[in-house]
């Protein structure tokens, strides 16, 4: 073997990351600012980068650049990263990537009509292949005890089904009795979320709100798209987007914060990170600087939900958002804006669920994903599995498909393995808060004083600097000493709506902790 130049993992790891921001400076531009007449050449550029990305990535002199990588541990981790990606890719049969990458484009569409028009029946074949396919993906990828395994580690490295399907019968014990009880209280107004505020001002107030928590816009822009996201092109170009409706305060104002949380975690990754694997996805072809879509999640809940949604936040910042809507919000205050914006209440459609039912709504995708990939559910048989689950938990009949197992893009997309990370973000979030709390025991002080630097700071040294440095199970083991543990969410959860709802704590602490 010859001689390979040291800094040569570091050059194609640096083009590698090149090629994977130019696909998301693509994607960001096609969901913000391309005309519609501008997706099928769109497609094919996005197809052209990633198939250059991954001949990139599968040149045999990039695997013996890793191979001979030496150097501390920061190096040693991101040349083994590399050469998993690597080995992941080849077990995959170039004919399978092909198929799927067609399917995928595909399937969308028939979905996307078939969503249109409520026909279930239409989109069936398509995803029965991508059932197949995905299977076959599960088969070659490989895995020790499901095949669920092999496609939820695509976006959380680590997690088994053995660890999942107990922390989620966990939660679904806790929260199905907590939404029964919550349902027997009487319900908070609401009436004056659906007032008319006029579109300027929720932008005003929505990135007023991101910069508060500490998004700094001179590395950041905000924009409007139909599905709020986040792309980051490295820690000094990292944007976000949000839905505004002039009908309903609440989507502008949370999508933000919470595209914000993605954004603080993007931001915060060391810039000595740049252009390297530990900003890469690399077996999924994508530039992204956070460890896992778990860990990813953990933070956007965490700022939109324990900082955005609590008291604290709306005792001080309640007087700023009457100041830019005085007419709409004349007769609320801040205790009632609170409690409104914290209901719960069974919908049928995921995006739009409270953050107590969120989770069944996953519980639910969850449990139909694994039974369609070991075989023991059919793709006939899901709106019926579907619409009895929905009226188990949620206590909700399912008009249509529409309305049901036709609502997420997911599926479509071959997504399958993705939706656990939503919930295990909650979880997270709990963990890691708890975590801040005990190492800087003034920090509920001082947020309830309208400090954010110190939470964020925290979150910086222990998370985000390190990019994707570290798995998922070694960033929770590193912060909080240990693996995870619903314990912490379970209690947020419950004590927040034993407090909003006025449910008996002694009740609540037997029955559901
Ligand atoms: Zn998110």
């Amino acid at each position: 073997m010859s001689e390979v130049p040291s800094n040569e993992f570091q050059r194609r790891s640096g083009e590698i990351n090149d090629l994977l921001c130019i696909l998301n400076l693509l994607n960001w531009d096609a969901r913000t600012q391309m005309p519609p007449g501008g997706g099928s050449v769109r497609s094919q550029q996005l197809a052209t980068l990633s198939a250059l990305a991954r001949e990139k990535l599968l040149d045999p002199a990039y695997q013996v650049a890793a191979q001979t990588v030496s150097g501390d541990d920061i190096q040693i981790r991101a040349a083994r990263q590399a050469l998993d990606a690597i080995s992941a890719m080849r077990r995959v049969p170039d004919r399978l990537t092909r198929e799927l990458a067609l399917l995928r484009s595909e399937a969308q569409d028939i979905w996307a009509a078939a969503k249109a028009n409520n026909d279930f029946a239409a989109f069936a074949p398509a995803l029965t292949r991508m059932v197949a396919l995905n299977r076959q993906l599960a088969e070659a990828l490989g895995y020790e005890g499901h095949p669920y395994d092999a496609l939820q580690n695509l976006y959380e490295p680590g997690l088994t089904v053995a660890t999942l399907l107990p922390l989620l019968t966990r939660l679904r014990t806790h929260h199905v009795p907590l939404l029964r009880a919550i349902q027997a209280q009487p319900q908070p107004r609401t009436d004056f979320l659906t007032r008319h505020y006029p579109a300027d001002r929720q932008r005003a107030v929505s990135l007023a709100a991101a910069e508060r928590f500490g998004y700094d816009m001179g590395r950041g822009r905000l924009d409007e798209s139909a599905h709020p996201f986040e792309i980051s092109l490295n820690c000094a170009d990292v944007r976000i987007t949000t839905r505004i409706q002039e009908a309903y305060l609440p989507g502008a104002l949370f999508g933000t914060l919470h595209e914000t949380g993605h954004a603080l975690y993007e931001q915060g990754v060391s810039p000595a990170l740049s252009r390297t694997v530990l900003t890469s996805d690399l077996t999924g072809l994508y530039a992204v600087g956070g460890a896992s879509y778990g860990t990813h999640e953990s933070q956007s809940r965490l700022w939109e939900n324990r900082i955005g949604r609590s008291a604290a936040y709306w005792a001080l910042h309640f007087r700023e958002l009457q100041a830019a809507f005085p007419d709409q919000l004349s007769d609320v205050d801040a205790a009632t804006f609170h409690r409104a914006v914290n209901r719960v209440q069974p919908s049928l459609i995921r995006v739009e669920a409270d953050e107590l039912t969120y989770d069944l709504h996953i519980m639910l995708r969850v449990d139909l994903e694994m039974r369609l990939m070991t075989g023991e559910l059919e793709v006939q048989g899901l709106p019926a599995a579907w619409n009895a689950r929905i009226r188990e938990d949620l206590g909700l009949e399912v008009p249509d498909d529409a309305h049901g197992v036709l609502q997420d893009i997911h599926w479509s997309a071959g997504l399958f393995g993705s939706f656990p990370t939503y919930t295990i973000g909650n979880v997270m979030a709990s963990q890691f808060y708890a975590a801040a709390n005990r190492a800087v025991p003034e920090l509920s002080a001082q947020l309830e004083r309208g400090e954010y630097g110190p939470l964020r700071e925290w979150l910086t040294d222990n998370i985000y600097q390190h990019g994707r440095t570290f798995a998922p199970h070694e960033l929770l083991e590193r912060t909080t000493g240990g693996g995870l543990d619903p314990q912490p969410y379970l209690e947020y959860l419950s004590g927040k709506y034993t407090e909003l709802y006025g449910l008996r704590a002694d009740v609540i602490k037997r029955v559901f902790l």
